[in-house]
């Protein structure tokens, strides 16, 4: 980056700082990953230059050669990789992954059925702040008050009453694996397309530590940032059926040209995922979110559900009696990250809520295991119970370096 440093040395400093931040820090925010010097070099290259509204062998700019190549092989990487009919590799992100989904099958005012965002749903589920919840009429199931579990039956109920012509399953918040199933049998009894956002977890399901969505639902949708371990990107899945209605809700829909540079990017994270090394990858994430889970309950800790079966975990920290917010500063400044979250049911305010949510895709990626997980557990323990003792958070923050010192994360040391 040595041009960009003379050029541009504010926005190099800043770059550069924030490479030091994703070096030295435990990244635990569970969205989060670190994406191999491939996927960056990928990212970072030439095809940012090109437009190419379209799609491959019909497109609107000449030129498209080489774009065309590469489009057709990030599909046909994830076909391979997630056995779906159809896929359009284009959505800039999630957030219009999903609102193209709405676009392809609703019109304004139907009824959509996900997760209350308080409870684990994402806010383009239908929350009344975003379009999903503006432009539609959004109806929400909620988890069981005991258990923190999903009740199928409750969600069959409210489906049954409200009638969806979407049934949402999918979550940015929500620690077990869901019954496709179960979702699939609720769509079908009151007419809905079944709809899985696996943003989340599809790094799990592409390195089999997780059921697939795909034979189930009529879409699925997913984020290619997260367990992935892709760019930041998206991708929606479908029967060949909905392939059209799809494909054009999308472009000319929603979106101009795609972001090719991400579209090379996806499909090299998708090759990584492809191996033997990413099943690898997927199990530790799991074993490590448990390993976690498990220190944290010893520790008194209130895990939502009682645990994990994926990669996250959601605590309510109302018996440690602080706040999700102070809990996640006093962390970050021990070096640890992650966010504070509201828990289900919570009594206190989404900006300030009782809870924290921790994922452990990103510091799988950089080699931790079992051993790490135990030591980060007791970590967080020690600071939440002192939590403003800056001399104690200063400490923890530099034998947190020492040990990301021991374990180099991926992607960044040929930046600087
Ligand atoms: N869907 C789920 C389940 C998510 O958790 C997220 C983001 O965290 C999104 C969609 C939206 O993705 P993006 O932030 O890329 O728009």
């Amino acid at each position: 980056m040595h041009t960009l440093q003379q050029q541009d040395p504010d926005i190099f400093s800043l770059i550069q700082q924030e490479e030091f931040r994703q070096k030295e820090k435990i990244r635990l925010i569970a969205s989060e990953n670190y994406v191999s010097k491939a996927v960056m070099e990928a990212t970072g290259s030439v095809l940012t230059n090109k437009y190419s509204e379209g799609y491959p062998g019909k497109r609107y700019y000449e030129g498209q050669q080489f774009i065309d190549q590469i489009e057709s092989l990030a599909i046909r990487r994830a076909k391979d990789l997630f056995g779906a009919e159809h896929i359009n590799v284009q959505p800039y992100s999630g957030s219009p992954a999903n609102l193209a989904v709405y676009l392809a099958f609703l019109n304004p005012g139907d009824t959509i059925l996900g997760m209350a965002l308080p409870h684990g749903g994402h806010l383009t589920h239908g929350a009344k702040v975003s379009i999903s919840g503006k432009y539609f009429t959004a109806e929400s199931y909620s988890l069981d008050e005991q258990t923190g579990l999903l009740n199928y039956d409750t969600i069959r109920e409210k489906a049954m009453a409200c009638r969806p012509k979407i049934l949402i399953a999918g979550h940015s918040a929500y620690p077990r694996i869901l019954d496709f199933l179960k979702f699939r049998e609720i769509a079908d009894a009151c007419g809905a397309l079944l709809m899985v956002d696996m943003a989340h977890f599809a790094g799990l399901v592409a390195g089999g530590a997780h059921p697939s969505p795909i034979p189930y639902a009529d879409i699925v949708t997913t984020t290619t940032h997260k367990s992935l371990r892709g760019p930041r990107g998206a991708m929606i899945m479908c029967k060949e059926a909905h392939a059209a209605a799809i494909d054009k809700a999308v472009f000319p829909g929603l979106q101009g040209g795609p972001h090719n540079n991400t579209t090379a990017a996806i499909a090299v994270a998708l090759k990584e995922a492809s191996t033997d090394e990413f099943k690898n990858y997927a199990a530790q994430i799991v074993k490590n979110a448990k390993a976690l889970a498990d220190t944290l309950s010893q520790k008194g800790f209130n895990l939502v559900t009682g645990g994990t079966d994926n990669h996250l975990m959601l605590i309510d920290l109302t018996n440690k009696e602080i706040t999700g917010k102070i809990a996640a500063k006093a962390l970050d400044a021990a070096g640890i990250v992650l966010n504070y979250n509201a828990v289900p049911y919570d009594k206190r305010k989404p900006f300030d809520p009782s809870g924290i949510r921790l994922g452990t895709a990103a510091v799988t990626s950089r080699g931790f295991k079992e051993e790490q997980m135990v030591q980060i557990g007791l970590w967080i323990d020690a600071i939440i119970s002192d939590p403003t003792n800056t001399v104690l958070q200063t400490e923890t923050a530099a034998a947190v370096k020492q040990l990301c010192t021991q374990y180099p994360a991926p992607g960044l040391d040929h930046l600087m």
